[in-house]
């Protein structure tokens, strides 16, 4: 979605294009217009079009687009109007993630899982780290099992529950990319932080299956499901920036999309010849909690202008206020690049991390937005439509 803070601010009668998918019949496809909406008919056109199912695809200001009778035109009165599309005014494929059809999922079910062999299960912690975070890679030769980059896979603890019943599956996003860490293309790895916290008797309890994964051997062989997921799907689009928000093991994702975009020997192989700009902001409780970190430099010294890699360090800097550093804080500082990336419809938002980093990040994208005369709780919404904001927290 497109949105221009500056002329959105002013709430002088300027118009508005509103890009829009409407529904249609059953079995019919969506149709799209472009609508031209008054300023202080925004908020609430959003909400309709929210209602009625459409899907908003981008948002610009007429004086913007330089588009014919939009500018130059008189202005319409306050409410809607609605152009009918013709062929040279259609807009261009809205820049939603990947074909969604063709992403596998549920390839593997509980009842019926693909039994996977461990390879390789490493630290990603330096010396002084808090926790336990380990990267583990599994061997799918002789199998189905094949993902795309932002999917999670189940993994199914051996063992037994309380009630003498199999343990369930537990969901891990997938760290690395459809090719495999080795670009051998039969391989998959996670990032796996061990659960572990003190309980209300005082006891230490540690988490079942992320135990079970920190814990496994190479040659052990582990149950896994899925893949499953379309939220966290990279657009196709070479062109699209990518911002990306993460905490701890939330880097999963992120790992696989920076992994596509930089990486010398998957860009190869994937012909995948990405020119946005990606950000990725990194929030961690200590340096050496940092995970992946020499990678994300090196795609930052060979890719200088097409990646950008800033960390909040809770523990260790301070945010203005004379806090901790969290993510928030850096979404604060750097609002207005943030917020003029996400003006371009190209833009898409993923975050990804423990559920307790939305609240803070709704916090501050809600006061950058404000700043600009925007309401966040009408433009999220309108992001998330278009399929340019992307959250899976856990
Ligand atoms: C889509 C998705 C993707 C995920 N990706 C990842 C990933 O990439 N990496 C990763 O490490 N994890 C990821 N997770 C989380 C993962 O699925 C597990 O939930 C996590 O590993 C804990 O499972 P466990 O079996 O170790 O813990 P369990 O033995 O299942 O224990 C978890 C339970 O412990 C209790 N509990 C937890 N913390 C506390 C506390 N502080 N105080 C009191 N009780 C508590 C809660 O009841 C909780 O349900 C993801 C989850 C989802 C849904």
């Amino acid at each position: 979605m497109r949105v221009t803070p500056a002329s959105l601010r002013t709430g002088d009668g300027r118009m508005f294009q509103v890009e829009v998918e409407l529904p249609t019949g059953r079995g019919a496809r969506r149709s799209r217009r472009v609508l031209q909406v008054a300023y202080d008919q925004l908020n609430q056109t959003l909400r309709r079009l929210g209602q009625s199912g459409a899907r908003v695809l981008s948002i610009t200001s007429a004086a913007d687009t330089g588009a014919s009778g939009s500018d130059s035109a008189p202005p319409a009165p306050a409410a809607m109007t609605e152009p009918a599309a013709s062929p040279e005014s259609t807009p261009p494929a809205p820049r939603r993630a990947e074909g969604h059809e063709a992403v596998p999922v549920n390839l593997y079910k509980p009842k019926d899982p693909f039994v996977a062999t461990v390879l390789d299960n490493y630290s990603l912690l330096a010396e002084g780290a808090i926790g336990r975070v380990n990267h583990i890679t599994f061997d799918l030769s002789g199998g189905n099992l094949h993902y795309v980059e932002g999917q999670s896979i189940g993994v199914i603890p051996d063992g037994e529950d309380a009630n003498g019943k199999p343990h369930k599956l537990r969901l891990y996003s997938i760290a690395s990319t459809r090719h495999g860490d080795d670009l051998g293309d039969t391989t998959v790895s996670l990032c796996v932080r061990q659960l572990e916290y003190t309980n209300d008797a005082g006891e230490t309890i540690q988490g079942v299956c992320s135990t079970f994964l920190c814990d496994i051997q190479p040659g052990a062989k582990v149950k896994l499901t899925g893949p499953v997921g379309k939220e966290m799907l990279l657009p196709a689009d070479e062109e699209a920036n990518v911002i990306m928000l993460a905490t701890g093991t939330g880097i999963a994702p992120m790992r696989t999309y920076l992994r596509r975009m930089f990486e010398a020997g998957e860009r190869e192989k994937n012909g995948y010849a990405f020119r946005g700009k990606a950000w990725l902001f990194m929030g961690v409780p200590t340096t050496p909690n940092l995970l992946y970190d020499d990678d994300f430099r090196r795609y930052e010294a060979e890719y200088p202008d097409n990646f950008r890699y800033t960390t909040a360090i809770s523990r260790e800097q301070q945010n203005p206020e004379g806090g901790r550093m969290y993510i928030q804080d850096r979404v604060t500082e750097y609002a207005d690049e943030i917020f003029s990336l996400i003006e371009d419809p190209r833009t898409h938002v993923y975050m990804c991390g423990l559920r307790g980093m939305e609240p803070g990040i709704d916090a501050a994208m809600t006061a950058a937005a404000s700043r600009r005369g925007l309401e966040w709780s009408d433009l999220r919404p309108a992001l998330k439509k278009a399929e340019r904001w992307h959250v899976e927290t856990y």
